[in-house]
This record gives C-alpha cells, sequence and structure tokens, in this order.
C-alpha cells in the first residue's frame, strides 16, 4: 500500500496569509481539495509541495451575493450552494446548471468555484500515479496522446505541444456570462483566465489566490442555458460541454465550449452565425442549427480520428444551448 508523501497542513485566517506563505514557491494551496488531494496522493505531478495551505479558515470568502448589477460568489462557495441557489438558477441559469452538473452530490458539497477553475487537466497520460509519463505538460520531451489513446482530447489543436482539454464544468458558463475573476491582486475577464502556455493552467501568479467570481446581470430578457455531454450521467467529467447567452431582443449571442481545447473555447463564429440569424427572419431552430454548425468549424480531429466523435458532439451541444435561450 502505498503512503502518503508528507506534508506540513497550515490553516491560513486570511487570504493574504494565504498568500505570503505560497509565495516561498513550495507550498500549494487547498480549498475542498477534491482534485488536489488526488494529485497529491497519486504522485501525478515531478514535485511535491512541503506545505498544504488551507484557506478554508477564511469565513469571509463563502457567500453568494447580487449587488452593483452584478451576482458576487466567494471563492469558498461550494458548487451545491451554486446549484442550490434561487437567485443562480433564476438570473444565472447556465452557472447554477454548470455547478449543479458537476461531478457528485458529494464532491459538490466540498468542492468549491474556487478550485473548479484552478483544476488540473485529466488527459489521462498526464494523471498516472507516480508520475509515470513525465507528458510535455509537466516539462518533459513529448504529449503522449499525439500518438497514443487520444480519444477525449482537443479538437482544435494542440497548446503548446499539449493535447489535454480544460476539463471544468463551471468554466464555459462564466465566459459565456462575461464573468470577472477578482484575485488578491486584480481582476481577470473570465475569458482570459486560462490564457496561457499550458491547458489546465491559469494565468494567476504563484501566490495569487481567487477571491470572488462577479458575473455581470445579464440583459433584460436574455436567457442562459448550459449542457453537458459524459460518458456516465454522474461523477463524470465532460466530454463536450457547452454553454451560452442569448439576447433575443439585441439580436446578440455568447457561446462558449469546453473539454475541447486547451482551454474554453470562446466560439466566435457561432456567436455570429446566431446573431445574423436573430438580426434576420430566421426561426430559432435555424439560428440554432447555424450556430451550431460555426461552432464547429474550425474543429479537427487528431490524425486516426479517434476523437472525430466530439466534433458533432460540440455542434449538437452549441446548438441545443442556443436553442435552448431561444425558448
Ligand atoms: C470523482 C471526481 C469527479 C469530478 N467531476 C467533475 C466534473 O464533472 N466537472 C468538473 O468541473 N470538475 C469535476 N471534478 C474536479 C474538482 O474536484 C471539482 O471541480 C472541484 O470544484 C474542485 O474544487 P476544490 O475546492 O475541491 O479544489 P481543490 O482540490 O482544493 O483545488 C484545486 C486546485 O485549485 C487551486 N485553488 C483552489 N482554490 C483556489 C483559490 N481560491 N485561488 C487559487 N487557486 C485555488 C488549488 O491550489 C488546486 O491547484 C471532479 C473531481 C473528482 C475527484
Amino acid at each position: 500500500m502505498k503512503t502518503w508523501k508528507k506534508f506540513a497542513h497550515v490553516d491560513a485566517k486570511t487570504a493574504e496569509e494565504a498568500a505570503a506563505i505560497l509565495k516561498s514557491g513550495r507550498a500549494a494551496l487547498i480549498a475542498g481539495g477534491t482534485d488536489l488531494l488526488g494529485t497529491l496522493r497519486f504522485e501525478i505531478l515531478p514535485t511535491h509541495p512541503e506545505t498544504v495551505v488551507n484557506l478554508k479558515a477564511d469565513p469571509f470568502l463563502d457567500y453568494i451575493k447580487e449587488y452593483g448589477g452584478a451576482l458576487r460568489i466567494g471563492a469558498l462557495t461550494r458548487l451545491e450552494d451554486i446549484a442550490r441557489s434561487a437567485l443562480v438558477k433564476e438570473r444565472y441559469a447556465a452557472l447554477g446548471e454548470a455547478a449543479h452538473r458537476t461531478a457528485t452530490p458529494h464532491i459538490r458539497e466540498m468542492g468549491t468555484i474556487g478550485g473548479n477553475i484552478c483544476q488540473l487537466p485529466r488527459c489521462w497520460y498526464f494523471r498516472t500515479p507516480d508520475n509515470r509519463f513525465n507528458c510535455v505538460r509537466k516539462g518533459g520531451g513529448q504529449c503522449f496522446a499525439m500518438s497514443g489513446d487520444n480519444r477525449y482530447h482537443s479538437i482544435f489543436g494542440a497548446v503548446k505541444s499539449c493535447l489535454a482539454v480544460n476539463p471544468g464544468d463551471l468554466a464555459p458558463a462564466l465566459v459565456a456570462l462575461d464573468a470577472k475573476i477578482h484575485t488578491n491582486r486584480r481582476t481577470i475577464e473570465a475569458e482570459r483566465f486560462w490564457d496561457v502556455a499550458f491547458p489546465g493552467s491559469t494565468v494567476l501568479a504563484d501566490d495569487e489566490i481567487v477571491m470572488e467570481v462577479q458575473v455581470p446581470a445579464p440583459p433584460e430578457g436574455a436567457k442562459s442555458a448550459f449542457l453537458k455531454f459524459a460518458v456516465r450521467k454522474s461523477i463524470d467529467f465532460p466530454v463536450v460541454n457547452c454553454a451560452a447567452l442569448v439576447d433575443k431582443a439585441g439580436g446578440t449571442a455568447r457561446i462558449c465550449l469546453n473539454a475541447v481545447h486547451g482551454k474554453p473555447y470562446r466560439a466566435a463564429r457561432a456567436e455570429a452565425a446566431a446573431a445574423d440569424a436573430l438580426k434576420g427572419n430566421s426561426t430559432a431552430e435555424e439560428a440554432a442549427e447555424a450556430a451550431g454548425a460555426a461552432a464547429v468549424a474550425e474543429a479537427r480531429a487528431l490524425p486516426g480520428d479517434r476523437n472525430k466523435w466530439k466534433i458533432q458532439i460540440a455542434r449538437t451541444l452549441a446548438k441545443r444551448a442556443v436553442l435552448a435561450c431561444l425558448r
């Protein structure tokens, strides 16, 4: 039986205290621990933290409220609280549904919004215990998915030679809803939050901490939706997911796919196609169909076509997400 590598555990009373410990460079932040503890237990990374800094002792990072024209969710808010919030379900439906469709009730009771948007990729080469595949994402020389089993990997190309996808369910909802991520240092647009060299990475500095997620209130009459395709109905990551926000009266749409690329994929062509259709005389079905086709216009299966099935799923989810917003 494998034993855990040792690390110190520190309860930080405030985010400032946590950031000071993280600055040492050999520490990792823990919120719900549903992702981090698996990576430590199975030693999937080449390095191991000396200290795990527990943020949960900070009582001021767990809230859902609406003011100043935006929904504000503290970084330590549990996914289940987001999924159950009447406010979120009514006005920010895509986010509520994304939280509801994440993992299982147990994980949603532990997992937080901050941890969800900072989780590491699920690529099976990357996640193999004991760092057996020291892949390019970990600083090694190659992406094993290039020639290996890549049925769940990117349909929009590699990011720095890595084909892993961003596996988060909340990410596309936050991008579609034009959210902002507020840290202990700055405010980052959700769309830019994963804009980095490697899949599943964020733009956060080592000692930077997510404090709050802010979602602007959608325009009056606009509707949002989130859809997910997974192999199993529960306890499963997305094969593909999609969130949309459609303002029918204003003739605009924001559409984001995830689990299809190293970072959430904002489907700009689909947004333009939906907007054109909304401004013309198209039916809801025609607008949705056009958006679905445009969403995957630039998608390509990897050599061998093992992940080709994801293209059709992405197309269908984008279509259905737009349709759900127009009904
Ligand atoms: C069986 C299983 C199924 C799952 N299914 C899904 C799924 O369907 N969809 C999905 O999206 N996810 C899924 N997850 C992934 C993940 O557990 C959840 O997304 C959860 O929300 C992570 O939150 P956490 O608070 O537990 O994060 P932690 O494990 O505590 O942290 C995860 C990462 O985020 C960092 N972090 C945490 N909080 C902050 C913060 N405030 N600021 C900066 N960095 C921070 C940590 O340092 C760590 O690197 C699943 C996990 C498991 C084990």
